[in-house]
């Protein structure tokens, strides 16, 4: 949609189609440039998509407001080896439902209050 967002953004072959915004939480809709991906059981390239069901990854806040990434979830279908497979993604940890980048922050987070709390002893 917009290659500024696309940059801000950061994240690999993905594009910002739509936001929405809402009191204090901005929603991106994100699409994924690539239609066809690699099989993890037998690494054929081509993988045909069956379903697509988004899910709601929480990323970092800009400008004091919470950012939700609106983010694919694609099924795929491999005709060589006949097996079905769930897309990874390449900035969300299996399973989790942040950014890395979002978990690193906490993360930090957690450690500079540790810190700060044990200097105050
Ligand atoms: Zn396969």
């Amino acid at each position: 949609m917009d290659l500024y967002l696309d940059r801000l953004l950061n994240l690999p072959n993905t594009t910002v189609e739509s936001f929405t915004e809402e009191e204090n939480k901005i929603t991106l809709k994100l699409r994924f440039l690539q239609d066809e991906i690699t099989c993890p059981h037998c690494n054929t390239h081509g993988g045909k998509l069956k379903q697509n069901r988004p899910i709601l990854i929480r990323d970092l806040s800009v400008f004091g407001k919470i950012v939700y990434l609106n983010t694919p979830r694609r099924q795929f279908y491999c005709q060589h080896c006949q097996r079905h497979f769930t897309e990874k993604l390449p900035f969300v940890d299996w399973e989790r439902r942040y950014t890395q980048r979002y978990e690193e922050y906490v993360y930090q987070r957690v450690q500079s209050a540790v810190w700060s709390r044990n200097k105050s002893r």
